[in-house]
């Protein structure tokens, strides 16, 4: 009896791992199709000044509205499109709607003053990728200056020559690199003022400590006079509640980006938004 339960059991694991592997093989190539007629959608996410006046920039965030299960965040499709050489085609779809968003909202008179791309890192290094950034932000006619990267800090700190390069290189046509997640990983103070950037982004994990957890709120403030210090540009990502918002005015943090002002939504939305929040665009270089 023992023994056919065991059999059982391994029939059972048997049969999980197979739809495992069958539900990422019909992921990816899902993903691919959809990559290939361009079906995944940029959300942008306001960024703000502190007092909400003033609409820094946008974090683009992309979807993908899927025909059956509905919109997935990038949480569901990300991790298959990075381990199946995907990424340079995710990265590009995103690149390129949204210098065509920019492009179409700069027509409009709404001239948002930035867009924060995430990148994942690998994406970069494949060749070709930064010749497509700048010859596509040349034939858009876009100000390199008003598209960031943001990176994490654990890419950053392991990070190969060939990436570190890359985003030298980006950053000398004008790109601005952050630091996303910020907090999260281990950086030191003396690694930290050699790498190419201009901006980190405390984690909202920290921000949403706020409050609650005294550690959490140290470690804020820690990163503001540690930005501060390195004369580094800080934004502080997840933001609520009205007391976070406080909290942060309390230690100097200029920039802001949260439910409490807005959600990541579709560029037609983004227009609205501005509109009705009576935003003024303002660059923060
Ligand atoms: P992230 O870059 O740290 O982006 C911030 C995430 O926090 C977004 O989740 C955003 O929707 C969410 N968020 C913003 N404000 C709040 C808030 O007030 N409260 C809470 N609870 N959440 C907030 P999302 O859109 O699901 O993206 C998750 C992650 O996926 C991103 O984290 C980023 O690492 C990655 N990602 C998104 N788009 C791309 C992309 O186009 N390419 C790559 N490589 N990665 C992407
Ligand atoms: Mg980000
Ligand atoms: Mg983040
Ligand atoms: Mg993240």
């Amino acid at each position: 009896r023992a023994k056919e339960n065991g059999k059982n059991q391994y029939h059972f694991y048997e049969s999980k791992l197979s739809e495992e592997v069958v539900r990422r093989y019909v992921l990816e190539r899902e993903l691919r199709t959809a990559l290939e007629e361009d079906q995944l959608e940029v959300y942008y996410q306001p960024q703000l000044n502190i007092d909400g006046t003033a609409l820094v920039g946008v974090e683009a965030l992309v979807r993908w509205p899927h025909p059956e299960r509905g919109v997935l965040p990038p949480a569901e499709f990300l991790p298959v499109a990075m381990s199946s050489g995907l990424a340079y085609p995710l990265f590009k779809v995103v690149f390129l709607q949204v210098c065509r968003f920019m492009t179409l909202m700069d027509k409009q008179g709404v001239m948002i003053p930035k867009v924060a791309i995430n990148i994942a890192g690998i994406e970069l290094i494949t060749n070709g990728c930064c010749q497509l950034i700048i010859d596509s932000l040349k034939s858009f006619g876009i100000d390199p200056h008003r598209i960031e990267f943001e990176v994490t800090e654990t890419l950053l700190m392991h990070s190969l020559d060939d990436l570190s390069d890359v985003l030298e290189r980006l950053r000398q046509e004008g790109l601005q690199i952050s630091i996303d997640d910020f907090g999260t990983g281990y950086s030191s103070l003396s690694r930290l003022r050699e790498l190419p950037i201009d901006m980190l982004k405390i984690d909202k994990t920290f921000v949403q400590g706020i409050a609650r957890e005294s550690s959490d709120e140290a470690i804020v403030k820690a990163i503001i006079s540690m930005a501060n210090s390195l004369q580094l540009k800080v934004i502080a990502e997840g933001i609520e509640t009205r007391g976070q918002l406080d909290f942060l005015r309390g230690e100097g943090c200029e920039l802001i980006q949260g439910f409490l002002y807005g959600e990541p939504m579709k560029g037609e939305r983004l227009a609205e938004h501005i509109a009705d929040a009576r935003y003024e665009l303002k660059s923060n270089k």
